[in-house]
Protein backbone atom coordinates (compact mmCIF):
# COMPACT_ATOMS: atom_id res chain seq x y z
CA UNK A 1 0.00 0.00 0.00
CA UNK A 2 0.79 3.75 -0.80
CA UNK A 3 -0.86 6.09 1.45
CA UNK A 4 -1.85 9.94 0.51
CA UNK A 5 -2.88 11.30 3.48
CA UNK A 6 -4.69 14.90 2.97
CA UNK A 7 -4.61 16.99 6.13
CA UNK A 8 -1.52 15.02 7.97
CA UNK A 9 -0.50 18.13 9.30
CA UNK A 10 -3.11 18.77 11.75
CA UNK A 11 -4.70 16.97 14.60
CA UNK A 12 -6.05 13.79 13.26
CA UNK A 13 -4.00 13.40 10.01
CA UNK A 14 -0.90 13.43 11.62
CA UNK A 15 -2.04 10.61 14.21
CA UNK A 16 -2.88 8.69 11.48
CA UNK A 17 0.94 9.39 9.72
CA UNK A 18 2.21 8.51 12.80
CA UNK A 19 0.81 5.31 13.33
CA UNK A 20 0.67 4.07 9.40
CA UNK A 21 4.97 4.62 9.13
CA UNK A 22 5.03 2.57 12.74
CA UNK A 23 3.46 0.14 10.83
CA UNK A 24 5.67 0.26 7.78
CA UNK A 25 2.70 1.31 5.70
CA UNK A 26 4.38 4.28 3.09
CA UNK A 27 2.94 7.49 3.54
CA UNK A 28 2.83 10.71 1.40
CA UNK A 29 1.09 13.55 3.20
CA UNK A 30 -0.37 16.32 1.70
CA UNK A 31 -0.92 19.10 3.30
CA UNK A 32 -1.54 23.52 2.41
CA UNK A 33 -0.27 24.27 5.75
CA UNK A 34 -3.44 26.37 6.94
CA UNK A 35 -3.11 28.18 10.58
CA UNK A 36 -4.24 24.42 11.61
CA UNK A 37 -1.40 22.38 11.00
CA UNK A 38 2.00 21.90 12.34
CA UNK A 39 4.49 19.79 11.28
CA UNK A 40 5.92 19.40 14.40
CA UNK A 41 3.14 16.84 14.76
CA UNK A 42 4.63 14.24 12.41
CA UNK A 43 8.28 15.28 13.65
CA UNK A 44 8.74 11.64 15.02
CA UNK A 45 8.73 10.39 11.41
CA UNK A 46 9.96 12.75 9.17
CA UNK A 47 13.07 11.04 8.66
CA UNK A 48 12.05 7.99 7.96
CA UNK A 49 12.34 6.80 4.24
CA UNK A 50 8.76 5.72 4.03
CA UNK A 51 7.39 9.68 5.00
CA UNK A 52 7.24 12.09 2.17
CA UNK A 53 5.42 15.79 2.25
CA UNK A 54 4.13 17.65 0.12
CA UNK A 55 2.80 21.25 0.70
CA UNK A 56 -0.44 21.57 -1.58
CA UNK A 57 -3.75 22.48 -1.71
CA UNK A 58 -6.68 20.22 -2.67
CA UNK A 59 -8.72 22.63 -4.49
CA UNK A 60 -5.80 22.98 -6.99
CA UNK A 61 -6.16 20.90 -10.00
CA UNK A 62 -2.95 20.87 -11.12
CA UNK A 63 -1.49 20.15 -7.66
CA UNK A 64 -3.04 17.49 -6.97
CA UNK A 65 -2.24 15.92 -10.88
CA UNK A 66 1.27 16.29 -10.05
CA UNK A 67 1.22 14.66 -6.00
CA UNK A 68 -0.88 11.59 -7.87
CA UNK A 69 1.53 11.52 -11.08
CA UNK A 70 4.91 11.55 -9.08
CA UNK A 71 4.01 9.40 -6.02
CA UNK A 72 1.33 7.03 -7.49
CA UNK A 73 -0.76 6.31 -4.29
CA UNK A 74 -2.93 3.31 -3.93
CA UNK A 75 -4.59 4.07 -1.38
CA UNK A 76 -6.22 7.73 -0.28
CA UNK A 77 -7.57 8.86 3.41
CA UNK A 78 -9.07 12.38 3.38
CA UNK A 79 -8.68 14.25 6.22
CA UNK A 80 -8.08 17.87 4.61
CA UNK A 81 -10.74 20.24 5.84
CA UNK A 82 -11.75 23.26 7.55
CA UNK A 83 -12.28 21.74 11.18
CA UNK A 84 -13.65 24.85 13.94
CA UNK A 85 -17.14 24.83 14.25
CA UNK A 86 -16.91 28.76 15.72
CA UNK A 87 -14.77 29.65 12.14
CA UNK A 88 -17.24 28.58 9.88
CA UNK A 89 -19.98 30.67 11.46
CA UNK A 90 -17.62 34.05 11.54
CA UNK A 91 -16.37 33.07 7.61
CA UNK A 92 -18.04 30.13 6.45
CA UNK A 93 -16.36 30.51 3.01
CA UNK A 94 -12.92 28.56 3.65
CA UNK A 95 -15.24 25.86 4.65
CA UNK A 96 -17.27 25.62 1.27
CA UNK A 97 -14.24 26.22 -0.73
CA UNK A 98 -12.12 22.98 1.06
CA UNK A 99 -14.52 21.02 2.32
CA UNK A 100 -16.90 20.84 -0.62
CA UNK A 101 -14.59 21.68 -3.63
CA UNK A 102 -11.38 20.24 -2.43
CA UNK A 103 -13.33 16.97 -1.60
CA UNK A 104 -14.45 17.24 -5.73
CA UNK A 105 -11.24 18.13 -6.35
CA UNK A 106 -9.45 15.23 -4.56
CA UNK A 107 -12.14 13.01 -5.60
CA UNK A 108 -11.30 13.81 -9.32
CA UNK A 109 -7.66 13.51 -8.87
CA UNK A 110 -8.22 9.81 -7.53
CA UNK A 111 -10.27 8.63 -9.82
CA UNK A 112 -8.11 9.75 -12.55
CA UNK A 113 -5.09 8.05 -10.60
CA UNK A 114 -7.26 4.50 -10.44
CA UNK A 115 -6.51 4.38 -6.90
CA UNK A 116 -7.40 0.82 -5.02
CA UNK A 117 -9.39 3.21 -1.99
CA UNK A 118 -10.43 6.44 -0.83
CA UNK A 119 -11.34 6.63 2.89
CA UNK A 120 -13.10 10.01 3.49
CA UNK A 121 -13.01 10.94 7.10
CA UNK A 122 -16.37 12.98 8.66
CA UNK A 123 -18.05 13.74 11.47
CA UNK A 124 -21.23 13.08 13.11
CA UNK A 125 -22.10 16.46 13.22
CA UNK A 126 -24.05 15.97 9.86
CA UNK A 127 -26.38 13.60 11.43
CA UNK A 128 -27.57 16.82 13.56
CA UNK A 129 -28.24 16.77 16.94
CA UNK A 130 -29.90 14.18 19.67
CA UNK A 131 -32.43 14.53 22.97
CA UNK A 132 -31.58 12.96 25.92
CA UNK A 133 -31.73 9.57 24.55
CA UNK A 134 -30.76 7.34 21.41
CA UNK A 135 -27.92 7.36 19.35
CA UNK A 136 -26.68 8.17 15.38
CA UNK A 137 -26.50 4.84 13.53
CA UNK A 138 -25.04 4.50 10.15
CA UNK A 139 -28.33 4.92 8.69
CA UNK A 140 -29.11 8.17 10.53
CA UNK A 141 -30.27 11.10 8.51
CA UNK A 142 -28.26 14.02 7.31
CA UNK A 143 -29.71 16.66 9.64
CA UNK A 144 -26.50 19.22 9.87
CA UNK A 145 -26.88 22.24 11.67
CA UNK A 146 -23.75 24.56 11.26
CA UNK A 147 -21.66 25.39 8.35
CA UNK A 148 -19.17 23.17 9.14
CA UNK A 149 -21.18 20.17 9.32
CA UNK A 150 -22.95 21.66 6.24
CA UNK A 151 -20.16 21.64 4.67
CA UNK A 152 -18.85 17.79 5.80
CA UNK A 153 -22.31 16.51 4.73
CA UNK A 154 -21.75 17.98 1.35
CA UNK A 155 -18.85 16.12 1.19
CA UNK A 156 -20.15 12.58 2.15
CA UNK A 157 -22.86 13.17 -0.44
CA UNK A 158 -20.08 13.46 -3.37
CA UNK A 159 -18.31 11.05 -2.10
CA UNK A 160 -20.92 8.77 -2.51
CA UNK A 161 -21.53 9.84 -5.74
CA UNK A 162 -18.45 9.71 -6.94
CA UNK A 163 -18.70 5.85 -5.78
CA UNK A 164 -22.26 5.02 -7.05
CA UNK A 165 -21.29 6.99 -10.75
CA UNK A 166 -17.80 6.37 -11.53
CA UNK A 167 -17.12 3.40 -9.23
CA UNK A 168 -14.69 4.78 -7.31
CA UNK A 169 -13.76 2.38 -4.52
CA UNK A 170 -15.37 5.09 -1.47
CA UNK A 171 -15.59 4.09 2.51
CA UNK A 172 -16.60 6.44 4.73
CA UNK A 173 -16.33 6.73 8.18
CA UNK A 174 -18.23 9.44 10.09
CA UNK A 175 -16.69 9.80 14.13
CA UNK A 176 -17.79 11.80 17.22
CA UNK A 177 -15.29 14.58 19.08
CA UNK A 178 -11.59 13.86 19.06
CA UNK A 179 -9.43 14.99 21.98
CA UNK A 180 -5.83 13.83 22.79
CA UNK A 181 -1.93 15.41 21.97
CA UNK A 182 -1.15 17.48 19.24
CA UNK A 183 -4.69 19.31 19.58
CA UNK A 184 -4.99 22.53 18.15
CA UNK A 185 -5.18 25.16 20.83
CA UNK A 186 -8.82 27.36 19.80
CA UNK A 187 -10.57 23.35 20.78
CA UNK A 188 -12.43 22.65 24.32
CA UNK A 189 -10.34 20.53 25.79
CA UNK A 190 -6.78 22.45 25.53
CA UNK A 191 -8.97 25.81 25.77
CA UNK A 192 -9.59 24.63 29.10
CA UNK A 193 -6.46 23.00 30.16
CA UNK A 194 -4.50 26.32 28.84
CA UNK A 195 -6.52 28.74 30.57
CA UNK A 196 -6.53 26.66 33.56
CA UNK A 197 -2.96 26.59 33.68
CA UNK A 198 -2.56 30.35 32.77
CA UNK A 199 -4.95 31.26 35.70
CA UNK A 200 -7.63 32.61 33.17
CA UNK A 201 -11.22 32.18 33.09
CA UNK A 202 -12.17 28.73 31.52
CA UNK A 203 -15.07 29.55 29.42
CA UNK A 204 -17.78 27.33 29.38
CA UNK A 205 -20.77 27.83 26.58
CA UNK A 206 -24.33 28.60 27.58
CA UNK A 207 -25.10 26.04 30.78
CA UNK A 208 -22.38 23.58 29.95
CA UNK A 209 -25.11 20.39 29.23
CA UNK A 210 -24.48 19.77 25.57
CA UNK A 211 -23.27 16.35 25.51
CA UNK A 212 -20.37 15.06 23.72
CA UNK A 213 -18.61 11.45 23.11
CA UNK A 214 -15.20 11.84 23.21
CA UNK A 215 -13.10 9.48 21.27
CA UNK A 216 -8.99 9.45 22.34
CA UNK A 217 -6.84 10.38 18.56
CA UNK A 218 -4.59 7.81 18.77
CA UNK A 219 -7.75 5.14 19.06
CA UNK A 220 -9.69 7.21 16.03
CA UNK A 221 -6.41 6.59 14.03
CA UNK A 222 -6.03 3.13 14.75
CA UNK A 223 -10.23 2.48 13.79
CA UNK A 224 -9.24 4.21 10.87
CA UNK A 225 -6.47 2.50 9.09
CA UNK A 226 -8.70 -0.73 10.18
CA UNK A 227 -11.56 0.82 8.25
CA UNK A 228 -8.77 1.72 5.05
CA UNK A 229 -7.42 -1.96 4.55
CA UNK A 230 -10.73 -3.78 5.73
CA UNK A 231 -13.77 -1.71 4.86
CA UNK A 232 -16.48 -2.55 2.74
CA UNK A 233 -16.31 -0.73 -0.50
CA UNK A 234 -19.37 1.53 -0.28
CA UNK A 235 -20.17 1.39 3.41
CA UNK A 236 -19.81 3.65 5.99
CA UNK A 237 -18.73 3.63 9.52
CA UNK A 238 -19.63 5.34 12.65
CA UNK A 239 -16.73 5.51 15.18
CA UNK A 240 -17.19 6.44 18.64
CA UNK A 241 -15.27 6.93 22.12
CA UNK A 242 -18.36 5.50 23.40
CA UNK A 243 -17.11 8.38 26.24
CA UNK A 244 -20.63 10.57 26.56
CA UNK A 245 -19.91 13.50 28.52
CA UNK A 246 -21.47 16.81 29.76
CA UNK A 247 -18.84 19.99 28.98
CA UNK A 248 -19.42 20.89 32.43
CA UNK A 249 -18.48 17.61 33.63
CA UNK A 250 -15.42 17.40 31.38
CA UNK A 251 -14.43 20.48 32.39
CA UNK A 252 -14.56 19.44 36.14
CA UNK A 253 -12.74 16.33 35.03
CA UNK A 254 -9.66 18.01 33.65
CA UNK A 255 -9.96 20.54 36.53
CA UNK A 256 -9.29 17.40 39.08
CA UNK A 257 -6.56 15.97 37.02
CA UNK A 258 -5.01 19.32 37.71
CA UNK A 259 -5.40 19.90 41.13
CA UNK A 260 -3.73 16.71 41.25
CA UNK A 261 -1.05 17.07 39.47
CA UNK A 262 -0.44 21.10 39.27
CA UNK A 263 -1.90 22.04 42.79
CA UNK A 264 -2.16 25.71 43.54
CA UNK A 265 -4.29 27.92 46.54
CA UNK A 266 -7.36 27.59 44.91
CA UNK A 267 -8.94 24.56 43.27
CA UNK A 268 -8.97 24.96 39.75
CA UNK A 269 -12.92 24.68 39.03
CA UNK A 270 -13.14 28.18 40.68
CA UNK A 271 -11.88 29.63 37.16
CA UNK A 272 -14.75 28.24 35.21
CA UNK A 273 -17.10 30.97 33.68
CA UNK A 274 -20.50 30.50 31.96
CA UNK A 275 -20.63 32.82 28.63
CA UNK A 276 -23.30 33.39 25.77
CA UNK A 277 -23.59 29.79 23.90
CA UNK A 278 -22.66 29.06 20.25
CA UNK A 279 -25.97 29.83 18.07
CA UNK A 280 -27.40 26.56 16.67
CA UNK A 281 -25.26 24.69 19.45
CA UNK A 282 -25.96 20.94 18.95
CA UNK A 283 -27.28 19.52 21.99
CA UNK A 284 -26.12 15.75 22.31
CA UNK A 285 -24.04 13.73 19.88
CA UNK A 286 -23.58 10.24 21.05
CA UNK A 287 -22.56 7.28 18.24
CA UNK A 288 -23.72 3.70 17.97
CA UNK A 289 -20.69 1.64 17.54
CA UNK A 290 -22.28 -1.34 16.66
CA UNK A 291 -21.11 -1.73 13.31
CA UNK A 292 -17.13 -1.30 14.02
CA UNK A 293 -17.24 -3.65 16.79
CA UNK A 294 -18.88 -5.97 14.71
CA UNK A 295 -17.67 -5.99 11.44
CA UNK A 296 -14.22 -4.38 11.89
CA UNK A 297 -13.78 -6.18 15.33
CA UNK A 298 -12.72 -2.71 16.78
CA UNK A 299 -13.17 -1.18 19.88
CA UNK A 300 -11.69 2.12 22.01
CA UNK A 301 -8.68 1.14 24.24
CA UNK A 302 -8.92 3.84 26.65
CA UNK A 303 -11.68 4.84 28.81
CA UNK A 304 -12.31 9.04 28.67
CA UNK A 305 -10.92 9.23 32.29
CA UNK A 306 -7.39 7.29 30.93
CA UNK A 307 -7.43 9.44 28.19
CA UNK A 308 -7.58 12.74 29.46
CA UNK A 309 -5.36 11.63 31.98
CA UNK A 310 -2.81 11.06 29.34
CA UNK A 311 -4.25 14.33 27.52
CA UNK A 312 -3.48 16.86 30.63
CA UNK A 313 0.06 15.05 31.32
CA UNK A 314 0.81 15.91 27.73
CA UNK A 315 0.22 19.72 27.51
CA UNK A 316 1.61 20.05 31.05
CA UNK A 317 5.03 18.16 29.42
CA UNK A 318 4.86 19.85 25.99
CA UNK A 319 4.90 24.02 26.41
CA UNK A 320 6.96 24.84 23.37
CA UNK A 321 4.63 22.80 21.24
CA UNK A 322 1.37 24.73 22.38
CA UNK A 323 3.16 28.10 23.30
CA UNK A 324 4.04 28.70 19.51
CA UNK A 325 0.58 28.19 18.29
CA UNK A 326 -1.04 30.35 20.61
CA UNK A 327 0.22 33.43 18.55
CA UNK A 328 -1.79 32.17 15.27
CA UNK A 329 -4.67 33.95 13.81
CA UNK A 330 -7.92 33.85 16.40
CA UNK A 331 -6.27 31.74 18.86
CA UNK A 332 -7.08 32.60 22.67
CA UNK A 333 -10.02 34.70 21.11
CA UNK A 334 -13.93 34.16 21.57
CA UNK A 335 -14.96 33.49 17.83
CA UNK A 336 -18.61 32.26 16.45
CA UNK A 337 -21.28 34.54 18.21
CA UNK A 338 -22.76 35.02 14.96
CA UNK A 339 -22.39 39.02 15.39
CA UNK A 340 -19.08 39.41 12.82
CA UNK A 341 -21.13 38.86 10.00
CA UNK A 342 -20.12 36.46 7.16
P1 LIG B 1 -7.33 20.06 11.81
O1 LIG B 1 -7.99 21.38 11.61
O2 LIG B 1 -6.50 19.82 13.02
O3 LIG B 1 -6.40 19.74 10.56
C1 LIG B 1 -6.81 19.96 9.24
C2 LIG B 1 -5.58 19.88 8.32
O4 LIG B 1 -6.04 20.05 6.98
C3 LIG B 1 -4.56 21.00 8.61
O5 LIG B 1 -3.26 20.44 8.69
C4 LIG B 1 -4.70 21.92 7.40
O6 LIG B 1 -3.50 22.57 7.04
C5 LIG B 1 -5.17 20.96 6.31
N1 LIG B 1 -5.92 21.66 5.27
C6 LIG B 1 -6.94 22.55 5.43
N2 LIG B 1 -7.35 23.02 4.25
C7 LIG B 1 -6.58 22.39 3.30
C8 LIG B 1 -6.55 22.45 1.89
N3 LIG B 1 -7.37 23.24 1.20
N4 LIG B 1 -5.67 21.66 1.24
C9 LIG B 1 -4.83 20.85 1.93
N5 LIG B 1 -4.80 20.77 3.27
C10 LIG B 1 -5.68 21.54 3.96
O7 LIG B 1 -8.51 18.99 11.69
P2 LIG B 1 -8.72 17.63 12.50
O8 LIG B 1 -9.39 17.92 13.78
O9 LIG B 1 -7.47 16.83 12.47
O10 LIG B 1 -9.81 16.93 11.57
C11 LIG B 1 -9.41 16.10 10.48
C12 LIG B 1 -10.64 15.59 9.76
O11 LIG B 1 -11.48 14.87 10.66
C13 LIG B 1 -11.51 16.70 9.18
O12 LIG B 1 -11.98 16.29 7.93
C14 LIG B 1 -12.64 16.85 10.18
O13 LIG B 1 -13.82 17.29 9.55
C15 LIG B 1 -12.79 15.42 10.66
N6 LIG B 1 -13.32 15.29 12.03
C16 LIG B 1 -12.69 15.87 13.10
C17 LIG B 1 -13.20 15.71 14.38
C18 LIG B 1 -12.50 16.27 15.59
O14 LIG B 1 -13.00 16.07 16.71
N7 LIG B 1 -11.38 16.95 15.46
C19 LIG B 1 -14.37 14.97 14.57
C20 LIG B 1 -15.00 14.43 13.46
C21 LIG B 1 -14.46 14.57 12.20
Amino acid sequence: MKLLVTGGAGFIGSAVVRLAVARGIEVINLDKLTYAACLENVAAVTQDPLYHFEQADICDRAALADVFARHRPSHVMHLAAESHVDRSIDGPDAFMQTNIMGTFELLQAARAAEVQRFHHVSTDEVFGSLGPTGQFTETSPYDPRSPYAASKAASDHLVRAWGETYGLPVVISNCSNNYGPYHFPEKLIPVVILNALAGRDIPIYGDGANVRDWLYVEDHADALLRVLQEGEIGRSYNIGGENERSNIDLVRDICALLDEKRPKERPYHEQITFVPDRPGHDARYAINPDRMRRELDWRPSVTLAEGLEKTVQWYIDNPAWWQALQDRDGVGKRLGEGTHGA
